[in-house]
């Protein structure tokens, strides 16, 4: 590669969000309500969340493309909330990338360079030397109609790269993307992320994409944060109802002890006249997905249009005992699996008055003390 230092990756910077609201207009409900969040330096961070729940408008405010209600935005140790966007050290990459089709790749990385009046020889030697680094360079001249689809994003990822942020802002890249090429652009993101180092902002609905991403998840709901933590952290403890119904892959259930959260494949089925104990269910569904085999069931005794649980089995276990719709069964779980859930998110207004949670799902003894099936 040619010229790798005259454009250096500048040092990572962390992100720091105090308080902050976005309200897009007086009377109506904040978008963003008063969220504080702290982005490690180098870190890869997902804002994760149903449509609606405020991440955009998050990500926008951090940009500077839009305006923020209140709070505050640090980035390092300086306050960048009522800077322009081009100050701020912040680059954005949007949805299926978004080049300009009738530009070279070699024009769409220096086109911001274009824009400031740098002079065409230095600008397309910064363009070059960024396309070289993400192993772009013998593919300067091409149109992106003439690149593949993960062609395109590192293209897209150098022409983010050549402002110099210190935090890259990637609003559902992948979403556009068919879904064999975005397993594919989401690993290559995170190798970039890696061996760039730069701090990622990265705002997805998926799930799925935030858990293969992600260093920190930040799962949000109606402009508030649920949770923050790592995959692992958020899926093996999730904080709420909210949480574990959201990351999926979890029942819900409700003792008297209150609501517990248990992953799918660490319940047990039996057939329901083999054994007295357990929740009584039906089986709705018989799923097979090859490797294992997902059961839908409806429990007897839920509250109103919470009845709907899933079991997964692995294949051997189903073919040891397969069942069947309509069969009655009797559902357990071990103490140890079951994760204690929290009331989820309060709302700044409500919070003097709200109670502290009564249990902190992340530090409580995996909820040895909660009867498992005594109800
Ligand atoms: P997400 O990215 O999580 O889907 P957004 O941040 O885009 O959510 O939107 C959060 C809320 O703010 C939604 O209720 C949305 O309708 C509203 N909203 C977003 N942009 C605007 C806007 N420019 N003007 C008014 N309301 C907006
Ligand atoms: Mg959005």
């Amino acid at each position: 590669m040619t010229g790798m230092d005259a454009i250096a990756v500048p040092e990572p910077a962390a992100v720091e969000i105090v308080a902050l609201t976005k309200r897009y207009a007086p009377g109506t409900p904040a978008a963003v309500d008063a969220i504080d969040l702290r982005i490690a330096a180098g870190s890869y961070c997902c804002l994760l969340g149903p449509s609606g729940c405020g991440k955009s408008t998050t990500l926008r405010m951090i940009a500077g493309h839009e305006s923020v209600s209140s709070g505050d935005i640090l980035q390092g140790n300086r306050n960048i909330t009522n800077l322009p966007a081009a100050e701020r050290g912040t680059a954005m990459m949007f949805q299926s990338f978004a080049l300009f089709p009738h530009l070279s790749a070699l024009d769409n990385v220096a086109f911001s360079l274009k824009m400031k009046g740098m002079a065409k020889a230095e600008r397309h030697r910064r363009a070059q030397d960024l396309l070289d680094r993400v192993a772009m360079g013998h593919l300067a001249q091409r149109k992106p109609g003439e690149l593949s689809g993960g062609q395109q994003q590192r293209v897209a990822l150098a022409r983010a790269l050549i402002t110099q942020p210190r935090v890259l802002l990637l609003d559902e890249p992948l979403s556009a993307l068919d879904p064999f090429l975005r397993i594919q652009m989401r690993a290559e993101l995170r190798r970039w992320q890696k061996e760039l180092g730069l701090t990622f902002i990265h705002v997805t609905h998926s799930q799925e994409e935030a858990m293969a991403l992600a260093d920190t998840m930040v799962v949000m709901n109606h402009g508030l944060i649920e949770q923050v933590g790592s995959p692992h952290q958020v899926y093996n403890h999730p904080a709420s109802e909210f949480v574990a119904r959201f990351m999926g892959g979890h029942n819900v259930l409700f003792t008297p002890a209150g609501p517990i959260a248990v992953r799918n494949d660490h319940m047990q089925v039996a057939p329901a006249e083999s054994t007295p104990s357990g929740l009584l269910a039906t089986v709705t569904d018989v799923e097979y997905q090859g490797t294992y085999v997902l059961l839908g069931l409806q429990l007897a005794e839920a509250p109103a249009g919470k009845a709907g649980v899933s079991v997964q089995l692995a294949e051997a276990a189903f073919d040891a005992q397969p069942y069947a719709v309509g069969d009655a069964v009797r559902l357990t779980w071990a103490d140890a699996h079951a994760r204690p859930l929290g009331p989820g998110a309060v709302r700044p207004d409500e919070r003097q008055s709200a109670p502290p949670p009564a249990i902190d799902p992340a530090t409580a003894p995996d909820a040895a003390a909660l009867p498992a099936v005594a109800f």
